[in-house]
């Protein structure tokens, strides 16, 4: 039975965070501490949380942070995850979301454990900006490197995130579109959504996907194209032919009626929405010696309680219970 909660939504798609600390400190992410809130966990312990949730119908798998090149021996935890199977006796699609600062020197390795693809995060596509936005130094050009690098090495197609904060970089739509082009990866817009550690969102702080369309139409015509059921971007071509983009829209545009995704945080719980208020402890259950099948067991009735949707932007809006660096975006 495919793993399916109370709304009927199947359950494909698993986050998993092998680290909340980060390298990087954006100020619409993070308030510039230092370390780690939750600690991580041994590799084989969310390996086999990863092949329970593939026996109960587990697709895709993006490991995320945090940001996870920082763990040493993530290649490794990626080549035993390139092992597993699906119900059906299919490798999974296995995906990895990172900053890029490390990226450059670690695409090939990457890609030689059965990685499928990268997406890097990018918030300007000028180095100052850059800076500024992530408060490193010196940044931009090593996270260039690490997108060209993981094109050459065929982790493509590559995705670079870029999200949109009022008043910091909505002038950067426009050169994204030409980063896109000259650099032929897609480039996603994501709307800035309320799980930031500085609690500066509002409704003013987002760009909207009609703004992004509007300003990227003036650019250059675009036209859309059809994307699958549980795609969470709208996507869109260059209307010659060059480049592509995408819109990843939660808050004028929320998707969670076909939601396919739970996560896994870096110390072990799961969380079956980004703002959700509470987690479910998997990993105590390991603690606890539980077998294969009570983990199975678990995981289906926590699925059960996953929301019916987001309440962003409404009156009885209440905060995640973690920010998205300690959750896994
Ligand atoms: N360190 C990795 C990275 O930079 O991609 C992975 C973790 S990061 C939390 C994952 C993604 O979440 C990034 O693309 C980041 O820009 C996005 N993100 C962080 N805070 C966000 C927010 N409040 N709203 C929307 N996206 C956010």
């Amino acid at each position: 039975m495919p793993l399916t909660d109370k709304f009927g939504r199947a359950i494909t798609d698993l986050r998993i965070s092998v680290t909340d600390r980060c390298n990087y400190k954006c100020i619409y992410c993070r308030t510039g501490n230092e370390g780690a809130l939750y600690g991580d966990l041994p590799f084989a312990d969310y390996l086999r949380m990863a092949r329970v949730l593939a026996s109960l119908g587990i697709r895709k798998v993006r490991i995320t942070g945090g940001e996870p090149l920082l763990r040493p021996g993530i290649a490794d935890f990626i080549r035993e995850l390139a092992q597993l199977r699906d119900v059906d006796g299919q490798p999974l699609d296995l995906a990895l979301t990172t900053n890029g600062h490390l990226l450059a020197g670690l695409a090939q390795p990457l890609k030689d454990t059965g990685l499928g693809r990268v997406t890097v995060s990018m918030d300007a596509v000028d180095p100052d900006r850059f800076a500024r936005i992530t408060r490193v130094p010196g940044g931009y050009e090593k996270v260039l490197a690490g997108v060209r690098a993981a094109r050459q090495a065929g982790l493509g197609p590559v995705k670079v995130n870029c999200v949109l904060m009022r008043g910091f970089n909505e002038d950067q739509i426009v050169p994204f579109g030409m980063f896109a082009r000259e650099e032929n990866v897609i480039v996603r817009f994501i709307e800035f959504m309320p799980l930031e550690e500085g609690r500066v969102w509002s409704p003013n702080t987002v760009v909207p996907l009609d703004e992004i369309l509007q300003r990227m139409q003036e650019y250059r015509p675009l036209v859309e194209i059809p994307h699958a059921h549980s795609e969470t971007a709208r996507r869109y071509r260059f209307a010659d032919g060059i480049g592509e983009i995408g819109i990843i829209a939660p808050v004028s545009h929320p998707f969670c009626g076909h939601c396919s995704r739970i996560r896994i945080t870096c110390d072990g719980k799961i969380r079956t929405c980004l703002f959700s208020v509470w987690d479910h402890d998997l990993h105590e259950l390991i603690e606890r010696g539980a077998s294969d099948a009570e983990l199975a067991d678990f995981i289906r009735s926590v699925v059960q309680k996953k929301e019916a949707r987001h309440h962003i932007g409404e009156p009885d809006f209440v905060p995640a219970s973690r920010t998205m660096v300690h959750i896994g975006g």
